[in-house]
């Protein structure tokens, strides 16, 4: 059950406390207070957790400063829609805005390697407005004799070159809790120049003590990648994890399901599934078209598939774009053959802004015909 307070509503005002006194006499019920900021303005919400069917609904909406209650599935119960009663989850991190409408592009690398790469990526999406980037400090391989990354000894010198270009939040996966904690340190020696939003890559998106370790924290947003093997009723599941911990700044990353019904493409591409995912949940959308398609194919159009995939979840609504780039691929350390170059980044980055204004122009004649369908009193 979901208590969707007023918006005037102080957080920690009488009323929330009227109502925590009122569930006092159900003592198997576990309450969590959270502000979810909409597109326009924050409401808070009291999730209710545990055998709610003997709260009496009515009561609790008559009570001072309630908007509304709703009673939720058992799927995926904070990060779900429930049928379109709940509002979209958005969340401001480091000066970004995430949200159901917002649009962000983060370009980078697989696996930092030299500082001179990652100087000169950084350096390019400076010079094109972009404060958003990826880089892989810790990776997890196939073989155990593949590079790793470079981990700990990286972060440092990464943040504060992050620093130096204006780059406000950084895409990086996490493997175990412990990395966040040497992500915490290593923001704390630089003094805060970047934010991390923490990964969770493919192979770990049922890892479900991972998860529940950057669920418990709210320093940094996640950004969960289904699982390749995953459906999407199992990756959601996954990802409410995260959400039931206290975490809900979540952004939901499709990045292709392993199918030899996607080659010759590295995964079959999934991206017809952005606007089942904002449907189905209160999340942002994120696609990676990079390991959708693993490779740099040119289609006779003069595309590379990577930004044809990439059009595909763009077009469709999806809110974000996670990319792989590198100066030198010959000389990248981990997926070279994928990653697109400096030389690609203005194509990709108009071709991509050609595709987000048509899909703002297909939302608008959406809503003009909805509109029309309801009538004028709707
Ligand atoms: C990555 O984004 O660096 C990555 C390893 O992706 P995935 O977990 O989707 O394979
Ligand atoms: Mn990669």
């Amino acid at each position: 059950m979901i208590i969707i307070l007023k918006p005037e509503i102080d957080p920690s005002g009488t009323e929330i406390r009227n109502i925590l006194d009122y569930l006092k006499q159900f003592p198997d019920i576990k309450s969590q207070i959270s502000g979810i900021r909409g597109t326009s303005r924050v409401v808070t919400e009291i999730y209710l957790i545990g055998p709610t069917h003997d709260v009496p609904q009515e009561i609790i909406e008559r009570m001072p400063g309630v908007e509304r209650v709703v009673r939720v599935s058992s799927k995926y119960r904070q990060i779900g829609r429930h049928g379109g009663q709940l509002r979209g989850i958005g969340f401001e991190y480091n000066g970004i805005e995430f949200n159901q409408n917002a649009f962000h592009m983060f370009f980078g690398l697989c696996a930092v390697d030299t500082k001179e790469h990652v100087e000169t990526i950084f350096r390019h999406l400076n010079a094109y407005g972009i404060k958003t980037a990826r880089m892989g400090a810790y990776k997890p391989r196939t073989s155990p004799y593949d590079f790793q990354g470079h981990g700990r000894g990286c972060l440092n010198w990464l943040f504060e070159l992050a620093g130096k270009y204006e780059i406000k939040v950084i895409a990086m996966e996490v493997l175990r809790p412990e990395h966040i904690e040497e992500i915490v340190e290593a923001l704390k020696e630089t003094g805060h120049p970047t934010g991390i939003m923490l990964q969770i890559g493919t192979r770990n998106a049922q890892n479900f003590e991972l998860l529940k370790a950057v669920g418990s924290q709210t320093d940094f947003p996640v950004l969960y990648k289904r699982g390749m093997g995953l459906t999407i009723e199992e990756s959601l599941n996954a990802c409410e994890y995260i959400a039931s911990e206290g975490n809900r700044n979540i952004v939901f990353c499709l990045r292709g399901v392993k199918s030899m019904m996607g080659l010759p493409h590295r995964n079959l591409i999934d991206f017809g599934q952005v606007p089942v995912i904002k449907r189905l949940t209160r999340l942002s959308v994120c696609v990676d078209p990079t390991h959708s398609v693993g490779s740099k194919d040119i289609a006779p159009d003069g595309i590379y598939d990577i930004f044809h995939a990439a059009s595909q979840g763009v077009i469709a609504g999806a809110n974000m774009l996670l990319v792989e780039f590198h100066p030198r691929p010959e000389k990248a350390l981990c997926d070279g053959p994928q990653a697109l170059t400096m030389k690609d980044m203005e194509h990709f980055i108009e071709d991509m802004r050609l595709v987000r204004n048509c899909y703002l122009e297909r939302k608008a004649l959406g809503e003009r015909r909805l509109f029309q369908d309801l009538g004028p009193n709707a």
